[in-house]
């Protein structure tokens, strides 16, 4: 008998990733799961697609907790003739939950950028880049230093092997030669947090699916350079500080980050 039922674990997840702070657009929690079940293994993933829950039935997992949701917009139906309906199939007969901590993650202390920092290599205090105007330690993005100065191209060289492979790798816009030391991430999409970045005064902006509009006008108006990172990889390294929460609260379940690859591209060329 599990000594954690799905409820215990929750709580746990939602103290750290408290749902009211996530967006109102966003779709966070419990997607399927009987909250009285009993929950022994733990699977991370960023991405609920059909890799992940391949690598959770294998693995024998009682719960998938992923940072992406499963249905953003809401459905009408869960019949196994999508995608997402087979999922939820797959996930309800093998007796796995599916619970989901996105945009609550991304603004939590510590959440989904303070990973991504660690993974570049900022090692000293993190400030949110849009903090919360109640709460200053929270918010999206994070602002950091780098323990020395590196060109811009020697950087981007340690932001790539800090972050998981992907088939595409980063991409880098700015002069590799320019100095840079303070710096500024934002897991998963960042377009929007691009003015902000450029009013922070930091000397880069590391963060996924940049545009090539918004990127070129960012660059000819002098901002910081950008590092654009694969989506998936900029989220993956929060997967490990959310197992470790768990953990650190005494929960007494097996926990495993999944290593599966699930960004969107698999091949560059
Ligand atoms: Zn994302």
């Amino acid at each position: 008998m599990a000594a954690w039922n799905l409820t215990d674990v929750i709580d746990v997840l939602e103290a750290a990733y408290p749902p009211g702070r996530a967006e109102s657009w966003d779709a966070v929690g419990l997607v399927c799961g009987d909250p009285a079940q009993g929950v022994e293994k733990v699977l991370f993933a960023v991405d609920p697609v059909a890799a992940v829950a391949d690598e959770a039935v294998e693995w024998g997992a009682d719960l998938i907790v992923t940072h992406h949701p499963l249905y953003l917009r809401g459905t009408t139906t869960v019949a196994a003739t999508t995608p997402k309906g087979r999922l939820v199939h797959r996930l309800i007969k093998n007796d796995i939950a599916l619970f989901t901590a996105h945009t609550n993650a991304d603004v939590a202390n510590p959440g989904v950028s303070d990973a991504l920092a660690r993974a570049v290599g900022l090692t000293g205090d993190l400030v949110p880049l849009q903090p919360f105007a109640d709460d200053p330690w929270r918010g999206l993005g994070r602002v950091g230093d780098l323990p020395e100065e590196l060109t811009l191209g020697e950087f981007a060289a340690q932001a790539a092997a800090g972050l998981p492979a992907t088939a595409w790798g980063i991409r880098v816009a700015g002069s590799l030669s320019r100095r840079v030391s303070r710096v500024a991430v934002s897991g998963g999409a960042g377009d929007s947090l691009l003015a902000t970045a450029r009013a922070a005064g930091v000397d880069v902006f590391l963060t996924a699916d940049l545009r090539h509009h918004p990127a070129s006008e960012f660059v000819e108006a002098g901002g910081p350079a950008l590092i654009d990172a694969a989506h998936w990889a900029t989220e993956w390294p929060w997967l490990d500080t959310a197992a470790s929460i768990l953990t650190a609260r005494g929960v007494n379940v097996e926990t495993r980050v999944s290593a599966t690859v699930t960004d969107a591209w698999t091949r560059g060329y």
